[in-house]
C-alpha cells in the first residue's frame, strides 16, 4: 500500500511520501531508545509538565490538524475537531493521574512474607512499538503515547499508511510541548517493515489497533520474540433495547452510535437488538431518522456522514449488504439501490439499515466497517443475549432497559469488554477500554492501560 494522502471525498492524491529505508529506520529506533535512558531518569513533576504543555499544542493546532485528518480519512470536520480535543484531554488526565496509578504497592503485613518491607513497583519497559490505524488517527496515538510516555516509556510509531500527514504531525508534537528529543518517533513504513521492528532487541513490547490478520501477524512475531502485545481489533458490538427503555433517547443514541466517524469506529454498536415489544416503533424511528442523515464532503460542518476511508471499505461493505440481501433480508433505507443518489465524486456508502437478516448472512458474523446497521428482534432478555454473544467478537456493549434486573442480568451475561447502561459506549481516559474474544486483548487507558507497558516490580527487603 503506497503511503500517501489521497482524499477520500474527491479520489485526489494530494500527496505521496517515501517510505524510510532502513538506515533511517535505524536511526529512528536509535534516537527513541537513548530517549529513555533520559525519559526515565526525569521525575512524574517533569513529565507532567510536558504533557501538559503538549496538549496545548495539540489544541493550538485544532484547525490545521482537524483539516488535515478529514483530508486523509473523510471523519466529518467537527468530529475531526473533538478527536482533538479528546486527545488534549487525555494527556491532562495522564499528567494529573499517572503518578498515583504507579505509586508503590505495599504489603500491609511484611512479617508474612518474612520480610520488613515488601512492595512492587510500577517501572517502565523501554521503548515500544505503537501500529496504529487510520479511523482516529490523533486518538488512538495519544491514547497509547500519554501514558507510556508518562510511565517513562518511549514509543515508535508504524501509522496507517493512508494518514502520513497526520503521523509526521505526531512525530514532533511531543518535542514541540518539550520533552527530550526522540521520545516519540514517526516510523514511515509499509506492514512488511514491521516485523523487523519488532524484532529489535531494543523494542521491548508492541501494541497495535486494528483489524484481525494484523493482529495475528504482529502478535506472532511478538510471541516469537517474547514481547508484550496488546491487541485492540474488531467489533461488532450489541445494542440492545427491552421494552422499559426510554425509546426516543435509544433511537438518537443508536443512530450516533452506528454513524459516528463515518461508522468505521471499533466500538460502534452495529447490531440492534431490540424486544419484540418496542421492534415495530424502534425500527421506524430509527430508519427515519438515518434517512434524514446528510451525506457529503466532510469539510462542511453541515454533513454528518462522510465518505469511507477508501474505495477497498466501500467494497467491502456493499459486499456484506449484497450477501445480506442476496440470503433474504429486507433493506428499510439505503443500500444498492441508494448508491446512485451518492456524491458524484469520492468513495461513498448510503447510510443503510438492514433487518429481518437469516442467520447464514454474512453480516451476522463479520464486522460492518461503514454507514450500515442491522436489526434483529428478540422475545426476550434471554434471546437477546443469545444473539449479543453470537460472534467472534467482544469489545463492548450498549443495553437499554430501566429494569435493574434486568440491567444486572446483561451485566452479567453479556461477551464484552464493557457494558454501558443506557448509553452509548464511549471510550473515556478514567475507564479501561479493551475486548475479549477476537476484539484483543489488554486495556487501554484508566490505571490498567498505564500499568501494561510497565516492569511490576518485586521488592523484598529483609
Ligand atoms: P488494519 O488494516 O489492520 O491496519 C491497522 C494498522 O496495522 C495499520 O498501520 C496497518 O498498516 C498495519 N498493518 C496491517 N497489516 C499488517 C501486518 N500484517 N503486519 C503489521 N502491520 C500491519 O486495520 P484498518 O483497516 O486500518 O482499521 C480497521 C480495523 O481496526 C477494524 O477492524 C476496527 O474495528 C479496528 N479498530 C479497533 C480499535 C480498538 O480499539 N479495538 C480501534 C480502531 C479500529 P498499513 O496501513 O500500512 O496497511
Amino acid at each position: 500500500m503506497a503511503i500517501a494522502t489521497v482524499n477520500p471525498a474527491t479520489g485526489d492524491t494530494e500527496k505521496t511520501f517515501t517510505a524510510h529505508d532502513e538506515a533511517e529506520v535505524e536511526r529512528r529506533i536509535a534516537q527513541a531508545h537513548a530517549a529513555h535512558e533520559e525519559l526515565r531518569a526525569t521525575s512524574f513533576a517533569q513529565r507532567a509538565q510536558w504533557a501538559r504543555a503538549t496538549a496545548d499544542v495539540l489544541e493550538g493546532d485544532v484547525d490545521e490538524l482537524a483539516r488535515i485528518v478529514t483530508v486523509e480519512m473523510g471523519k466529518p470536520i467537527e468530529q475531526s475537531r473533538a478527536e482533538i480535543t479528546k486527545s488534549a484531554n487525555a494527556l491532562r488526565f495522564y499528567a494529573e493521574h499517572a503518578e498515583g496509578f504507579l505509586a508503590d504497592e505495599v504489603l500491609e503485613d511484611p512479617s508474612a512474607v518474612g520480610a520488613s518491607r515488601a512492595y512492587a513497583r510500577y517501572r517502565p519497559l523501554g521503548l515500544v512499538l505503537a501500529v496504529m490505524p487510520w479511523n482516529f488517527p490523533v486518538w488512538q496515538v495519544i491514547r497509547f503515547a500519554a501514558p507510556a510516555l508518562m510511565a517513562g516509556n518511549t514509543g515508535v510509531l508504524k501509522h496507517a499508511s493512508n494518514v502520513p500527514q497526520t503521523a509526521l504531525y505526531l512525530d514532533e508534537l511531543f518535542e514541540r510541548g518539550g520533552f527530550p528529543a526522540g521520545v516519540f518517533r514517526t516510523l514511515l513504513i509499509g506492514s512488511k517493515q514491521v516485523d523487523a521492528v519488532i524484532r529489535d532487541v531494543r523494542v521491548k513490547a508492541v501494541t497495535l489497533t486494528g483489524s484481525e490478520p494484523a493482529g495475528q501477524a504482529v502478535a506472532a512475531t511478538a510471541g516469537e520474540e517474547i514481547k508484550t502485545t496488546v491487541l485492540e481489533l474488531g467489533g461488532s458490538d450489541p445494542f440492545i433495547v427491552m421494552p422499559s427503555a426510554d425509546l426516543d433517547a435509544a433511537v438518537d443514541t443508536a443512530v450516533d452510535a452506528r454513524m459516528m466517524n463515518n461508522g468505521q469506529s471499533c466500538i460502534a454498536a452495529k447490531r440492534f437488538i431490540i424486544h419484540a415489544d418496542v421492534y415495530e416503533q424502534f425500527a421506524e424511528r430509527f430508519t427515519e431518522k438515518v434517512r434524514q442523515l446528510r451525506v457529503g464532503d466532510p469539510l462542511d460542518a453541515q454533513v454528518d456522514v462522510g465518505p469511507l476511508a477508501s474505495q477497498g471499505g466501500v467494497d467491502d461493505l456493499a459486499e456484506l449488504v449484497d450477501d445480506a440481501v442476496a440470503t433474504g433480508a429486507s433493506v428499510l433505507v439505503g443500500g444498492p439501490d441508494a448508491v446512485a443518489d451518492l456524491p458524484g465524486e469520492g468513495v461513498y456508502y448510503p447510510p443503510t439499515v438492514i433487518a429481518d437478516l437469516p442467520e447464514r448472512a454474512r453480516m451476522t458474523r463479520e464486522e460492518t466497517f461503514g454507514p450500515v446497521a442491522a436489526l434483529y428482534k428478540v422475545a426476550d432478555a434471554r434471546e437477546a443475549v443469545r444473539v449479543a454473544n453470537a460472534t467472534s467478537f467482544g469489545l463492548s456493549s450498549s443495553v437499554w432497559t430501566t429494569d435493574a434486573q434486568e440491567q444486572e442480568y446483561f451485566v452479567q451475561e453479556v461477551q464484552a469488554g464493557g457494558v454501558f447502561v443506557n448509553g452509548m459506549t464511549v471510550s473515556n481516559p478514567a475507564l479501561p477500554f479493551g475486548g475479549i474474544k477476537r476484539s484483543g486483548y489488554g486495556r487501554e487507558l484508566s490505571a490498567a492501560g498505564i500499568r501494561e507497558f510497565c516492569n511490576l516490580t518485586t521488592v523484598w527487603v529483609a
